[in-house]
């Protein structure tokens, strides 16, 4: 790769980035496609900052930006437009410097919908429980009432994070039923009856944690869905007991495929293929 005057940069801001396999998989898209592109890793440890760093973005003429934890919402007021869907998630991943604007938009509902297209589970008529409130988890919401699921229960460590994004669904989604919970027992007659139970919280990243208790967990139907938006590691604690005990299980590799696809789209207007994606994955994971 030559990096020269003309080379559009885009990248990750979110702190830490290191888990992040869209450094690699992107630039290996690059290499292939033979664009002079380059994404990097922008680590951004001041939250009280990023609107700092979002001003510098800017003068030095970017084309763009992924955003990850924990900025998905705290970039939103510093933007200088939002699309329609990512104002209601209160939560960006993707921006666009576009004739000077910082323009935000939301990839995730997205992706996490296709991404369960591709193993063959529709939303529609769903009960599905959310494990997290933030920035990941409000988009997947948004997108599961969209396509028409039946009942969402949300279950999120602060639960008045999860009361407000119940109140949004209700306003929002009146045909939709909104529940709010603990991430304890409180949860388990919920779970009972839930098709789909997705984790998007970062426990599990460290390969040991599960985001609730195995006690609990077995409510869940052997007939229901374990969806875990990590993908680093693959296989997490909670998708490793969705396979010993016989569940389906998904973990964030298509949807992060999905989503960059996605991403690709806004800040270029054309579309990377899946297989190549996947292949730049394989890659990424095999540290090539
Ligand atoms: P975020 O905005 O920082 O939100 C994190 C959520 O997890 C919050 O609801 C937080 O609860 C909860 N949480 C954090 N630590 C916790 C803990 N120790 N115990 C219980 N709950 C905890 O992050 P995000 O952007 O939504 O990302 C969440 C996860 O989804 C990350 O693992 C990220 O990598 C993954 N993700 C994957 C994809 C993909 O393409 N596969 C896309 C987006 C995100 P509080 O409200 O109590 O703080």
């Amino acid at each position: 790769m030559i990096i020269n005057s003309k080379t559009k940069i885009v990248g990750i801001l979110g702190y830490p980035v290191e888990h992040s396999l869209s450094p690699a998989i992107f630039n290996y898209v690059f290499e292939k496609l033979n664009l002079n592109w380059c994404y990097l890793p922008f680590p951004f440890p001041s939250t009280h900052k990023i609107s700092y760093f979002l001003e510098c973005f800017k003068e030095l003429n970017f084309v763009g930006l992924n955003v990850t934890m924990p900025y998905k919402e705290v970039v939103v007021p510093f933007l200088d437009e939002v699309s329609a869907f990512a104002r209601i998630a209160e939560a960006v991943n993707v921006i666009h410097l576009q004739d000077g604007a910082l323009i935000g938009y939301n990839t995730d509902g997205r992706g996490f919908i296709d991404s369960l297209k591709e193993v063959g589970v529709r939303a529609e008529g769903k009960t599905v429980m959310v494990l997290g409130a933030g920035g990941a988890a409000r988009a997947v919401v948004l997108s599961l009432a969209m396509e028409g699921a039946k009942r969402i229960v949300l279950a999120n460590r602060t639960r008045e994070r999860g009361e407000k994004l119940a109140a949004v669904l209700r306003s929002r989604f009146p045909k939709v039923e909104a529940l709010v919970v603990d991430l304890s027992a409180e949860a388990k007659p919920y779970l009972a009856e839930a098709d789909i139970l997705v984790n998007a919280t970062p426990v599990g990243m460290d390969g040991i944690s599960k985001p609730l208790d195995e006690e609990v967990l077995t409510a869940l139907p052997a007939s229901s869905l374990v969806y875990d938006m990590i993908y680093s590691p693959l296989e997490t604690p909670l998708l490793k007991w969705a396979k010993d005990t016989g569940r389906k299980s998904l973990n964030g590799l298509p949807m992060l495929l999905l989503q960059a696809q996605g991403s690709f789209q806004v800040w270029e207007g054309s579309e990377i293929e899946l297989k190549l994606l996947r292949e730049a994955a394989e890659a990424a994971l095999k540290g090539i």
